[in-house]
C-alpha cells in the first residue's frame, strides 16, 4: 500500500515508507560521509518546525555529529526552554560555522529560510516538509503534503534507517509537531495518520498530558492581556463569514507579552460559529505586517497567501505585507471577499 496505513508493531497503523525509501537511503548514507551538520527552519518556527529540528539534531547527534540549528526571525518562549534549545545558535555564530551538510525541515521556500538554503556553497542540503507550496530546492526532497506535520516525515526517515534509535525524549518532540499543527488534534489535517503517529510516540515515550499542558493549555499572564487586546479588535465581514483581528505594536507596549508568543491567537478569529474565512493581522513594524490565514471546508488560504508571495496549506496559511496596518487589513478583507463571492458553496462531503 502506498500512502495508506499498514500494520506496525503492536497492531498500531502506521503509515509505509515505501514512497521515500530511496531517498531516505541517500540521506542516511549522506549523513554517514559527514560530520557537521546545520539544520535550518523556518522563521519565527513554530512547534512542529523546532520539534522536528530538534529530534532529527538527537538522533545526528548519537550518531556522533556535530549539530547546530538555526531559525531566522523570534522563537517563542516557550520552545526557548525545552532540553536541546541550546543548540539553536544566534545569526552571528553561524558565520563561524563550517557545516558540511545541511537540513531544512517545515520551510516550504528559500525565503522562509531567510534564503539560507542556498548560500550553503555546494554542501549537500536534505529538504523536509510538508507545505503543497515547497519550491523543492533540496538536493534530496522529501516533501509529503498529505503529512499533518513535518515531524511525520522526520519519524518516518528514522523508523525507516534507524528505528531503534528513537528515545523518548525525540519521541516527545515528534509528539510536539503534530500537536502544535493540528492545533491539539482539531484542526482538518487531524486525520488518521496524524493519530496513530501521536499514538506510535506515545508508545516510544512521548508525554501527550505535560506537553498539552505546556504547549497548549498554559498561558502567560501577559499573552491573555495581550489576547484581550486582540479580541477586542475582532471585527466581522462578508455577512459573517469572514473574521479579522490585529495585535498592533501599541498593544504589545501597553498590554505587555511578545509577537512571538501568539501562535494560536488566529484560531480565536477562526473559532466564530460561522466563519469560513480569517485573518490575524500582527505589526512587525510600522511598516511590516505579518498575516495570518485560516479557512474552513474548500477554501484555498495558501492560493491567496502565495499571489502576496506567502504560502501555506489549504486552511493555514501567511504572508507578509510591505504597508500599514489599515492598508493590509483593508486589501486582505478584499481578497477575502472575492474568494467568498468566487465560490457558491463549498464542497460538502
Ligand atoms: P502561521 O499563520 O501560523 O504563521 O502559518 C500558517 C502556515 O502557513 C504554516 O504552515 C506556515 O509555515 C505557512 N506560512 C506562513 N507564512 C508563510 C509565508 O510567508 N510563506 C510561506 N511559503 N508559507 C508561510
Ligand atoms: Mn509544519
Amino acid at each position: 500500500m502506498k500512502n495508506g496505513p499498514t500494520e506496525g508493531e503492536k497492531g498500531i497503523p502506521r503509515v509505509s515508507d515505501e514512497r521515500f525509501a530511496k531517498e531516505f537511503g541517500e540521506v542516511a548514507s549522506l549523513v554517514e560521509k559527514h560530520e557537521c551538520m546545520l539544520i535550518l527552519g523556518h522563521v519565527d518556527p513554530d512547534g512542529d518546525c523546532i520539534g522536528s529540528m530538534l529530534a532529527l539534531a538527537a538522533y545526528l547527534m548519537r550518531r556522533g555529529k556535530k549539530v547546530v540549528c538555526f531559525t531566522p526571525g523570534e522563537m517563542a518562549e516557550i520552545y526557548a526552554e525545552l532540553p536541546l534549545a541550546n543548540l539553536f545558535v544566534r545569526e552571528a555564530a553561524l558565520a563561524a560555522l563550517a557545516p558540511d551538510m545541511v537540513f531544512a525541515l517545515d520551510a516550504p521556500t528559500s525565503a522562509r529560510t531567510a534564503d539560507l538554503v542556498k548560500r550553503t556553497d555546494g554542501k549537500p542540503v536534505v529538504n523536509i516538509d510538508h507545505h503543497p507550496t515547497n519550491e523543492r530546492y533540496g538536493d534530496i526532497n522529501i516533501i509529503d503534503e498529505k503529512a499533518s506535520a513535518t515531524s511525520i516525515l522526520v519519524y518516518r526517515f528514522l523508523s525507516s534507517v534507524a528505528p531503534e534509535s528513537i528515545t523518548p525524549e525525540m519521541a516527545d518532540y515528534l509528539y510536539l509537531g503534530v500537536l502544535m499543527d493540528t492545533g491539539g488534534f482539531r484542526f482538518q489535517n487531524t486525520n488518521a495518520e496524524a493519530l496513530a503517529m501521536a499514538a506510535r510516540f506515545v508508545e516510544l515515550g512521548a508525554r501527550a498530558h505535560e506537553l498539552a499542558h505546556e504547549f497548549i493549555y498554559v498561558k502567560k499572564f501577559s499573552t491573555l492581556k495581550l489576547l484581550s487586546r486582540a479580541l477586542d479588535s475582532l471585527e466581522v465581514h462578508g455577512g459573517g463569514k469572514i473574521a479579522v483581528m490585529h495585535i498592533s505594536e501599541e498593544m504589545i507596549t501597553s498590554a505587555g507579552g511578545s509577537m512571538s508568543d501568539t501562535e494560536g491567537f488566529v484560531d480565536y478569529a477562526a473559532s466564530i460559529d460561522d466563519v469560513e474565512l480569517s485573518a490575524l493581522f500582527r505589526e512587525l513594524a510600522s511598516d511590516e505586517i505579518r498575516v495570518s490565514l485560516r479557512s474552513r471546508n474548500d477554501y484555498n488560504v495558501a492560493e491567496l497567501a502565495e499571489r502576496y508571495g506567502g504560502g501555506g496549506h489549504r486552511n493555514a496559511a501567511g504572508l507578509t505585507i510591505h504597508g500599514d496596518l489599515a492598508t493590509a487589513k483593508s486589501q486582505i478583507v478584499r481578497s477575502l471577499e472575492e474568494m467568498l463571492a468566487l465560490k457558491v458553496r463549498p464542497r460538502q462531503s
